[in-house]
C-alpha cells in the first residue's frame, strides 16, 4: 500500500503573466499550506550566470554554476507560508524580477541538465505534500501524480493588461505594445522547448481566467482539491 501524505501535492502550470503564483498563494494560504513558484529557480540561476558571466548558451558551463552553489528555499518572514529561493544563504527576489532575467530565462529552462537539477529540488521539496507548486511543468513532469492538477490559462492580452496595469500601480513606465511582445515571445520559448514544454495534462482541470479575478480562481481550484481530497479519503 502506498504511504499515506500528511497532505496533497497541488500542481499547477501555465502561460507567463498569467496569475498562478498570486493564485497559487491565496490557495495555499486557504489550506495551511507551503507555496513554491518554480520559476524562481530557473530565474535564480539565470540571474548567478548573468553576474557571473557564465555563457547562457554553455549548457555544461550553466549545470555547473546550478550544482555550485547551495539551495535553500525557506519563507522570508516568521510563519511564512511561501517559500522562496535562497543561493548561498542569499535571497534574490528583487535580483530575478530584473528585465535582462526575464528575458534571458528561457534559454536556462531549455538547459536538459539544469531541468533535471531542478526538478529534483522540486519533487524533494513537495515529496511530503501540503504543498502548492506552480511552474510550466509540474502537472506533466515533476508530480504527473499529484493530487490536484491544474492548468491556468488567459488571453495574451489580458496578461498584458494585468502587468501593464501592475507597473503603473507602482508608479513605472509601461509600453502595453512591448509587453505584449514579451508576452507571446515567452509564450512561444516554453511551448516549442524540445524538453518539458508548457501543455496541458490530460487530466488537469482548465481554468481561463480571461473574465475572472483571482479570488474566483481561487475559490474554483479550493473546490477542485476539496472535491478531490474527500474522493481520495473516501
Ligand atoms: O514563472 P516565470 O515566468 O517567472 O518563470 C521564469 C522562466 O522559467 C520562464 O522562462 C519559464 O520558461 C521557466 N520555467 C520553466 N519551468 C518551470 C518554471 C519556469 O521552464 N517549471
Amino acid at each position: 500500500m502506498k504511504a499515506r501524505r500528511r497532505g496533497l501535492i497541488i500542481a499547477m502550470d501555465g502561460p507567463a503573466g498569467v496569475g498562478k503564483s498570486t493564485v497559487g498563494g491565496l490557495v495555499a494560504k486557504a489550506l495551511g499550506y507551503k507555496f513554491i513558484n518554480t520559476g524562481e529557480m530557473y530565474r535564480a540561476l539565470t540571474w548567478k550566470a548573468l553576474e557571473s558571466g557564465v555563457d547562457l548558451d554553455d549548457d555544461q558551463a550553466v549545470l555547473a554554476l546550478a550544482k555550485r552553489h547551495h539551495w535553500e528555499f525557506k519563507p522570508v518572514e516568521e510563519g511564512g507560508t511561501t517559500l522562496k529561493t535562497f543561493l548561498d544563504g542569499q535571497g534574490v527576489t528583487l535580483q530575478i524580477r530584473d528585465e535582462r532575467v526575464s528575458v534571458n530565462s528561457s534559454r536556462v529552462a531549455a538547459n536538459p541538465g539544469v531541468r533535471k537539477f531542478l526538478s529534483k529540488l522540486q519533487r524533494e521539496l513537495g515529496a511530503s505534500g501540503s504543498i502548492v507548486m506552480e511552474g510550466r511543468d509540474i502537472t506533466t513532469h515533476v508530480f504527473p501524480d499529484a493530487d490536484a492538477k491544474i492548468y491556468l490559462d488567459a488571453s495574451p492580452e489580458e496578461r498584458a493588461s494585468r502587468r501593464y496595469r501592475q507597473l503603473k500601480a507602482a508608479g513605472q513606465e509601461a509600453d502595453r505594445g512591448a509587453i505584449l511582445s514579451a508576452i507571446l515571445k515567452r509564450d512561444l520559448n516554453d511551448l516549442k522547448r524540445e524538453i518539458n514544454p508548457l501543455k496541458q495534462a490530460p487530466d488537469a482541470l482548465v481554468i481561463d481566467s480571461t473574465h475572472l479575478t483571482m479570488h474566483q480562481v481561487a475559490d474554483r481550484i479550493l473546490r477542485h482539491v476539496r472535491r478531490k481530497a474527500k474522493r481520495n479519503a473516501g
